[in-house]
């Protein structure tokens, strides 16, 4: 795969650069509309979806974007240079204000293991260009590049983490949830929602999600590479599980503010159909591969989840540990290790949102209820599922907290019983300000527990058939612009011989 360079993302910021076949036609009543940018995500070996929406006024209340209820025909061209000389693909789409306007094009007939670059043309306006990448042939195994974030505020800092991902040519990026936060706006932060209010009908998720996405940092990321999206909570409210609702404000059915978040999320992520939202319920689990190298099982831990047990919180409650207690619920469960016990590729990667294994946070044995520690029964038949097929290269990738941690994943956290696995957790994009590196998160309640880090960014894995080099990458702040990305840990996981090593 050629490399995206820093010229690339900025030459596809200009709608006119390079066009040579997609010309502006005449012009009409629909002002620019493409202020939303561009993705890609949902890679295969053939192809990948492209999205975007048309939205010539963003931020307009009724969450229309400023478009009437007149459907739209949206032409797509994919090509194999950014200059668009060598067509792959190109078709036309509906927009239509069913879905906000939003376009999900499933592009097919491509060529494994490759880049591509699309662009969209709606109302004699030309788009910013994207950059999208295929999964490598089945039975392949070429190098892997993947950047993975959670947990980006609006309001608590800028997107630089977001625009160093895009600097870093990945292949891949995944987003584990905290995409969007639901909460009303404040006035001591860098930045302001809209709007206003704690979101709970569709037209203020719209405007929530659509405000997101003009973010130029945010919008980079999306171009410059294909994404897998799974929520967590705060895309609905904070802390939900399944149906039950975390609060009672704002007041409402808290089935139809589901529906209503569910289908914004839908409207702004690059997700194929099988994705799209009935009512109140979206499929949005499913596995992904990548060559041989890797099967991506991107889970969704809220829509059947049990509630928190104890009322929530940090705490110690022998209830959490009940055999029947489900976090991500038995079909799932059942398709999860159905699909890891194929071996389809060398790795399994487990994508999604909380803390995976035990972190104890006093001696009496208080934990974290809204973790898989409130749900300990069905880690364990995870972890004993794998470990029973043999299964030596499964690497849990986590977001959530707000922090960068490490972990081995044990057969028995509490002798520390052999290592079954890795977890990753990214800290947030900007959730929780500028953090402190002198922060410490460690104690010897957790000796599997490796690093902490209290400071924002993401993690860059190169996942190749014999191991996944791992760099925790940060920014020093979030509430000022622009800070260069380092990385402050390293680690190795080899295949065969699961757990953190030093690289
Ligand atoms: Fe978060
Ligand atoms: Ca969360």
């Amino acid at each position: 795969m050629s490399p995206l360079t820093r010229r690339t993302l900025i030459a596809g910021g200009i709608a006119s650069a390079g066009v040579t076949v997609l010309a502006p036609t005449t012009a009409n009543a629909i002002s620019y509309p493409f202020t939303l940018g561009v993705a890609s995500g949902e890679p295969a070996a053939d192809g990948f979806v492209i999205w975007t929406r048309l939205a010539p006024s963003p931020l307009n209340a009724d969450g229309l974007g400023g478009m009437t209820s007149a459907s739209v025909a949206v032409e797509w061209q994919v090509a194999t240079d950014q200059r668009f000389s060598q067509i792959a693909r190109s078709g036309t789409v509906t927009a239509t204000q069913t879905w906000a306007h939003s376009v999900h094009v499933e592009v097919d007939g491509l060529q494994p293991g490759r880049e591509y670059f699309y662009r969209f043309r709606a109302a004699g306006h030309i788009s910013p260009v994207g950059r999208g990448v295929t999964a490598p042939a089945p039975g392949t195994s070429p190098a892997l590049t993947m950047l993975f974030a959670s947990c980006s505020h609006y309001e608590e800092g800028y997107f630089t983490a977001y625009r160093r991902m895009a600097e870093e040519n990945p292949h891949l990026i995944l987003h584990l949830g905290d995409y969007i936060y639901e909460g009303a706006a404040t006035t001591t932060k860098v930045r302001k929602f809209a709007p206003g209010v704690e979101i709970s009908g569709l037209a203020d998720y719209r405007v929530r999600h659509a405000q997101y996405k003009t973010d130029v940092d945010l919008q980079a990321a999306h171009a410059a590479a294909p994404w897998l999206v799974v929520w967590d909570d705060h895309e609905v409210e904070n802390n939900y599980a399944k149906l039950v609702r975390n609060d009672t404000s704002p007041a409402g059915d808290f089935k139809a503010r589901r529906a209503a978040a569910y289908k914004a999320y839908y409207e702004h992520m690059p997700l194929r159909a099988a994705q799209a939202p009935v009512a109140e319920n979206m499929q949005l689990y499913r596995r992904v591969r990548w060559g041989g190298l890797a099967t991506f099982h991107m889970l969704d831990t809220r829509q059947y989840r049990d509630d928190q047990a104890c009322g929530d919180g940090t705490k110690v409650c022998p209830e959490a540990d009940a055999p029947a207690r489900t976090l991500i619920g038995a079909t799932q469960e059942s398709w999860l290790l159905d699909g890891m016990r194929q071996k389809l590729g060398t790795w399994d990667f487990l994508g999604q949102q909380v803390f995976f294994a035990q972190k104890l946070a006093s001696a009496d044995g208080a934990k974290s209820m809204d973790s898989w520690d409130g749900y300990s029964a069905n880690r364990g038949r995870l972890q004993s599922g794998w470990d029973a097929a043999g299964l030596r290269n499964t690497v849990v990738l986590t977001g959530d907290v707000h922090r960068s941690w490490a972990a081995n994943l044990m057969a028995n956290y509490n002798t520390q019983d052999r290592i079954v696995g890795t977890e990753l957790v990214t800290t947030s994009v900007t959730s929780g300000g500028d953090g402190n590196a002198a922060d410490t998160g460690l104690n010897s309640l957790n000796p599997h527990v490796k690093f902490f880090k209290n400071l924002r960014g993401y993690v860059r894995t190169v996942t190749s058939p014999t191991q996944v080099n791992v760099d925790f990458r940060f920014v020093d702040r979030v509430t000022a612009r622009d800070y260069p990305i380092r990385t402050l840990q390293s680690y190795v996981i080899q295949a065969g011989n699961p757990g953190l090593q030093a690289p």
